[in-house]
């Protein structure tokens, strides 16, 4: 994923501390160093999911088949009125263990009671940028976004760096208009980014009309939020002009193929985004509108959405929907100076597929493999900031029976109350 899109067969990567210091053919070993065999395997940058809501891993299927608004409105928010913060902590180790054993070593989250968030991001070893997600319908909103201020401050930079926080309303419909100023400039002050959904249904684009008296994007940009770096989930219903307007003020579009299927949101013009010059990244959203976070298996549907959607099978090949995954998500996130590449002098987040098993052989071509063939399940050896956190598709510091159980008592908890529950 670099410049070029160099695949070097028989190759080896080289990794000190937490960075990348040798990309390139195959040699012998460094002395004194650890050697893992990569023989079968392949290499690629650790995906990254940039957009996801990590704790809601505990309502996966709790409410399926219904519209976005009465299914949030309905199901989803008054079961999250039960979420306490200790609920999330387990949730988001859930999440961070289901994307390390897929091949995904960074997320992008938008949730509540974000301290918990960080403490499940440093005792997994995932990478990720955390966001308070700001809901102006929830009592006590302009606290929230204080509070959500403040663990930007101090947790932006933590773990060494394997952290960093984002500004997250929820959408522009959700959050009152003096809490959005107060977003716009915290996030200037601050040097942050905006983690916001936009654009996502027809519904979406008539409410923030009615409000704003103008379209998502353009209400945006009139706010001056395009004035500050902002990661947009969605972009399902944007007009030429919009797309101008998101790839004049480098806007990080997220696509979010299976969200926008299972909620028939629409589809997003990914390709005419990118032509225009769009940055695109790739995401699963939350896991109730997935229902997993598998970015393999988004990689293939964001492929395939653009063909039957474009009536053209060369709209997004298998390898512009690999730099979705990859480089167009570490440059949505600001971070395409330090992942989405395996480049020298970037981090060491680095995934090993097992191209061995049936379903992968004979290996013609192996971005094809990884695209249209592959699936989470073949992340053999995963590493991030240059630790192997999953061997031989093991969590090597996770304990996968507690988190386990601490979820499916969690989540029953959380869906009693609630119609359907
Ligand atoms: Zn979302």
């Amino acid at each position: 994923m670099n410049d070029d899109r160099e695949c070097i067969r028989d190759g080896f990567v080289g990794i000190n501390g937490r960075d990348l210091v040798e990309v390139g053919p195959s040699r012998d070993g460094l002395s004194g160093a650890t050697e893992l065999d990569g023989c079968g395997r392949v290499v690629t940058p650790g995906l990254i999911n940039a957009h996801t809501h990590c704790a809601m891993t505990l309502l996966r299927g709790f409410a399926d088949d219904m519209a976005l608004e009465p299914w949030l409105q309905e199901k989803i928010w008054p079961a999250e009125r039960g979420v306490v913060e200790e609920d999330v902590y387990w949730g988001t180790l859930l999440g961070a263990l289901e994307m390390l054993l897929s091949g995904t070593t960074t997320f992008n989250d938008q949730y509540h009671f974000f301290e918990a968030g960080g403490r499940a991001v440093l005792d997994s070893g995932i990478r990720a940028c955390l966001a308070g997600a700001l809901l102006g319908i929830l009592p006590g909103a302009p606290e929230r976004l204080e509070r959500a201020i403040d663990f930007c401050r101090e947790w932006n930079g933590a773990a060494n760096g394997r952290i960093r926080t984002m500004l997250g309303p929820h959408a522009l419909y959700t959050t009152p208009l003096p809490l959005l100023k107060r977003v716009r400039d915290a996030a200037g002050e601050l040097g942050l980014a905006v983690h916001t959904h936009v654009a996502e249904t027809d519904t979406e684009v008539r409410d923030v009309r009615a409000l704003f008296g103008a379209t998502p994007v353009r209400a945006l940009e009139q706010l001056g939020l395009l004035d500050v770096p902002v990661v947009a989930a969605h972009c399902v219903k944007v007009d030429d002009e919009e797309i101008g307007l998101l790839a004049a003020h480098r806007v990080g579009v997220c696509h979010c193929p299976t969200s926008n299927m299972k909620l028939a949101s629409g589809v997003a013009p990914v390709t005419k985004m990118l032509t225009r010059g769009v940055t695109v990244a790739l995401g699963t959203d939350g896991a109730c509108s997935n229902n997993n976070l598998d970015m393999v298996e988004e990689m293939r549907l964001a492929a395939l959405l653009q063909k039957v959607a474009t009536g053209d099978p060369t709209a997004l090949p298998a390898c512009a929907a690999l730099a979705l995954a990859t480089r167009g998500s570490a440059e949505a996130l600001g971070l395409g100076d330090e992942i989405g590449q395996l480049t020298p002098g970037r981090r060491a987040d680095v995934v090993l597929w097992d191209f061995t098993r049936p379903h992968l052989t004979p290996t013609h071509e192996v971005v094809s493999h990884l695209v249209y063939s592959a699936n989470g399940a073949d992340a053999h050896t995963v590493i991030v900031d240059g630790k192997v956190v999953v061997r031989n598709r093991q969590a090597a510091q996770l304990d996968v029976d507690r988190i386990r159980g601490k979820c499916e008592e969690t989540g029953r908890r959380l869906v009693a109350g609630v119609a359907g529950g």
